[in-house]
């Protein structure tokens, strides 16, 4: 199959490509299109067929269920069963935006595929001009996962679907490096208090300012039962060489580097601006020291970088947990598999 990538600029007409994006939508095919966390890869929610495509062009395990996403708010009565107040009040604060929400689901609307037969329905509202127009020229739900394979970073980038998925998909739009870089928040409003299940781009400070207690959910390997993210219990966002975080500490990193320099191995460090050294073999920054945003917008492309290099291991300097750090240290977690660099 050929990949088509085309932009979708303010600067120009941008008709033809939506209405070519709607049909293949319509058609059954997948398209990749940027949201403002990262670019997902959609097909039309209601058509078992098409979002079975989505998961193989991933290689996504058929258990870990997808988003859908919608171009109005006031869609969400079509497909979930009950509206919570709390998600009401959610809805009318963060959307459009990076917050997810888990509400029990329409039986029969929705295809099993998309909740991987769960009976619950993970919904948002994506912030991002061509994620709304294609929605709402659709006028259907889209169920979209990131536009990676499987087990990689997810998208920031149009360049980082096409190195993903050329030859997979018919059509990427390409609408720029995505603004917040990390996944949405996924909240579970079917149980009192919600809880957490992904931390993203809504930080857990923001949801308690307007409803109160939300709890955070117990790691995979620490709950009883399956979790109830299913996503969580597998290994995301892994580069090709071993990733350990470490301290933001000057003297602690030059010593790290002599160390493993002593191992006749190559390192690349992922950083923020001010402990950049120039003893690493490679260096990305992230932006300044304690800017989550700026960390979170540039995290998976620097880990793609990484990847480009003849790099050993990496080393990627942690930051504090407040706001977005939450999200950004929960996707190095997971990239280091829980390795720490002492
Ligand atoms: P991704 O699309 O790769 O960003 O991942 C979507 C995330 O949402 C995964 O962590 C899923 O496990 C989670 N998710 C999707 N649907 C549901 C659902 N119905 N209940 C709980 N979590 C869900
Ligand atoms: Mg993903």
């Amino acid at each position: 199959m050929e990949t088509e990538m085309k932009s979708v600029d303010n600067l120009v007409d941008n008709e033809e490509t939506y209405e070519h994006a709607v049909d293949i939508l319509k058609s059954g095919g997948l398209v990749a299109f940027p949201t403002e966390t990262v670019y997902g890869l959609g097909a039309i929610a209601t058509d078992e067929q098409a979002v079975k495509k989505i998961f193989e062009a991933k290689g996504r395990p058929a258990d870990n269920p997808l988003i859908v996403h919608i171009g109005n708010q006031s869609e969400v009565g079509k497909y979930a069963a009950e509206v919570p107040e709390v998600a009401e009040r959610l809805m009318k604060a963060f959307w459009p935006g990076p917050l997810t929400l888990v509400m029990e689901m329409k039986p029969g609307v929705i295809a099993n595929t998309v909740t991987a037969g769960m009976h619950t329905l993970a919904i948002r509202m994506p912030d991002h001009p061509v994620a709304l127009a294609l929605l709402q020229k659709l006028q259907l739900p889209v169920a979209a996962p990131s536009a990676n394979r499987s087990g990689k970073p997810s998208p920031t980038e149009a360049e980082h679907v096409y190195h993903d998925l050329f030859g997979k998909i018919p059509l990427i739009l390409d609408g720029g490096a995505t603004g917040i870089g990390v996944e949405s928040t996924v909240l579970d409003v079917t149980v009192t208090p919600p809880v957490i299940l992904r931390p993203g781009g809504i930080s857990k400070e923001q949801l308690e300012e307007l409803i109160g207690t939300v709890q955070l959910a117990a790691k995979p390997e620490d709950q009883a039962t399956t979790p109830r993210a299913p996503g969580m219990k597998y290994t995301h966002y892994a580069p090709e060489a071993p990733l350990f975080v470490i301290e933001p500490d000057a003297a602690k990193l030059e010593s790290a580097l002599k160390s493993i320099h002593q191992q006749g191995k190559r390192v690349a460090i992922i950083g923020p601006d001010e402990l950049h050294t120039t003893n690493a073999d490679w260096y990305f920054s992230t932006g300044a020291m304690h800017n989550h945003e700026a960390m979170a917008a540039n995290l998976y492309k620097a880990i793609r970088q990484c990847d480009a290099t003849e790099a050993d291991m990496i080393l990627a300097i942690e930051t504090d947990l407040s706001g977005i750090g939450a999200a950004v240290m929960n996707r190095l977690d997971k990239a280091s598999n829980g390795k720490r660099f002492s």
